[in-house]
């Protein structure tokens, strides 16, 4: 692992997350970006080294909607960055850590991500994500 890359934020409404988090961070997002896949529209804002990802769901179905509809919003999850996914992926399947995916996928900000599942890391998704 080589540093947090980010941190995920579940929002009901990313327009109003937005504007909350620019006020916040004192400037704006750098990127929004829909993944239809996921059911997800994302915008970044960068700090130093790490970002801050604000994920709110396009449909009822999305993960992120059953995220919300449980606890609200709220830090959703830290994402990793790692040199090389399929290494760090059965690196941690040997430590007993459970899986989600266990392929890497495409995710937002043109990187690969991979899911451990919360109830391996103490209650926290994580995400590990590798530049493509
Ligand atoms: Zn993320």
């Amino acid at each position: 692992m080589k540093k947090i890359e980010h941190i995920g934020i579940a929002v009901k409404n990313l327009e109003a997350a937005n504007a909350t988090y620019k006020a916040l961070l004192g400037r704006a997002a750098y990127k929004t970006e829909t993944v239809e896949s996921e059911g997800v529209s994302t915008s970044f804002f960068k700090i130093g080294e790490s970002k801050i990802e604000l994920l709110a769901a396009t449909n009822s179905e999305s993960p992120i909607a059953k995220f919300l509809e449980k606890r609200g919003e709220g830090i959703h999850h830290i994402a990793f960055a790692v040199e090389d996914i399929e290494a760090e992926i059965s690196r941690l399947k040997s430590e007993g850590f459970e899986l989600i995916n266990k392929n890497p996928k495409p995710g937002a900000d043109n990187k690969l991500v991979a899911f451990l599942h919360p109830k391996s890391s103490n209650g926290v998704l994580v995400e590990l994500c590798q530049e493509k």
